[in-house]
């Protein structure tokens, strides 16, 4: 059986063909012999041929011996029946083959498009199967999983682009300073601390955009999961950004009390920096900064707003997409690159929560993160 799989579907369906042709053709001949065989008439000598519910007939002795020579020899009718089922089974096979053949073009015809796609066409659609048998759907699956593949593949390309463009810049600031210092033959000790001040700048910045690339693409290890207090993450997310907020003016209230968390505190703790630091970030001076959470039987529902700058309505659902800023000169004078959201998008779903952000512009945003329990 092992064999029969490694042959071509045509010869298969063929083979197959054959042998049901084989035995219906057996079959039939089998009964034709034995139905003729025991309907055969005996002539008796007197040439008077008897039978149920007829006349009897008086045959001459010339249709006597046409009788005997045409009925009465079983083997030259059963070797006529064998001849007639092998021509049967020879042409019908042979018929079956064309068929087959016919009935499976299709699908060579497909496999020959699929084969002749070369890099250059990588996604574009094969054409030609309109009908609406099973091959055109599987060639309207193909097309269906070629155009999500070329999109997938578009969204990496520009994430590449985008990931190059960003660490691009602040490579460009070092060299920049560097080759400044290089022209100048007599660099005052001020001048050198300048560029070491901006080199080390651009440094962290270059290094915190690896370390987001790395985070945004990292698995998750469920082993280091853990049940930490959300209240206390949070004091500590405000510890890290008080300088920020306070050279705004910007007041955060942390009103969470008793909720706990569950997951991997690291990779939460980052996602929730990101969002406080951005209700910073995109704060008016003399603001404040609202946190609080409740929770239901089976979730943890936080809250962050902020009576900021607020998002246009139409950019909500972009702002996850990596490197996206609604204000891409401001955000960089900020100094973010626009991967803050979708890290805390990844690091929320890799929880198997889900995030949502709410927004008026010049009122408020308030984002919304919804986690497991367990
Ligand atoms: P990064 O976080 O990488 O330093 P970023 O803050 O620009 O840079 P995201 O955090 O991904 O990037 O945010 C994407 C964009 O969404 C921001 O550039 C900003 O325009 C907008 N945005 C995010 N949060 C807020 C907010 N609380 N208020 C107003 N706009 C916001
Ligand atoms: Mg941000």
């Amino acid at each position: 059986m092992k064999g029969f799989n490694k042959i071509s579907l045509r010869s298969r369906l063929t083979v197959l063909t054959a042998l049901v042709l084989t035995a219906v053709c057996i079959l039939l001949t089998l009964s034709l012999i034995f139905t003729y065989s025991s309907k055969m008439v005996k002539v008796p000598d007197n040439g008077l041929i008897s039978q149920p519910n007829m006349l009897t007939t008086q045959i001459s002795p010339r249709e006597k011996n046409e009788v005997h020579s045409t009925l009465n020899k079983p083997s030259d009718l059963a070797l006529l029946s064998l001849l007639y089922m092998l021509i049967a089974i020879v042409a019908g096979t042979v018929a079956s083959y064309f068929i087959a053949g016919k009935a499976l073009k299709p699908v060579s015809d497909l496999t020959e498009s699929i084969e002749n796609i070369d890099e250059s066409k990588l996604f574009q659609p094969i054409i030609g199967f309109g009908t609406n048998d099973e091959v055109a759907r599987l060639a309207a699956s193909f097309n269906h999983m070629i155009m999500k593949l070329g999109k997938a593949f578009e969204h990496q390309k520009q994430f590449a682009a985008n990931a190059a463009h960003e660490l691009k810049t602040p490579l460009a600031g070092i060299i920049a300073n560097i080759e400044v210092l290089q022209l100048d033959e007599n660099p005052t000790v001020t001048e050198y601390k300048e560029v070491i001040d901006d080199t080390l700048e651009n440094a962290q910045r270059l290094s915190s955009l690896v370390y987001d690339l790395l985070k945004m693409n990292s698995a998750l290890d469920e082993e280091h999961f853990e049940i930490f207090d959300a209240k206390e993450m949070f004091d500590d997310i405000i510890l890290s950004l008080s300088e920020s907020s306070k050279a705004k003016n910007i007041r955060i209230e942390n009103n969470i009390s008793n909720i706990p968390l569950f997951g991997e505190r690291t990779l939460l703790q980052r996602a929730f920096f990101n969002l406080v630091q951005n209700a910073v970030k995109y704060s008016k001076s003399n603001g404040k900064v609202v946190i609080s959470a409740n929770q239901t039987d089976d979730s943890v529902i936080i809250n962050i707003r902020d009576a900021g700058i607020g998002i246009p309505e139409n950019e909500l659902d972009s702002i996850f997409e990596p490197f996206y800023r609604v204000d891409a000169s401001r955000s960089r004078e900020t100094g973010g690159s626009g991967l803050g959201l979708s890290i805390v998008k990844s690091v929320v779903e890799k929880h198997k929560g889900r995030i949502y952000v709410e927004s008026e512009i010049g009122n408020f945003t308030k984002a919304t993160v919804i986690l497991p329990k367990n």
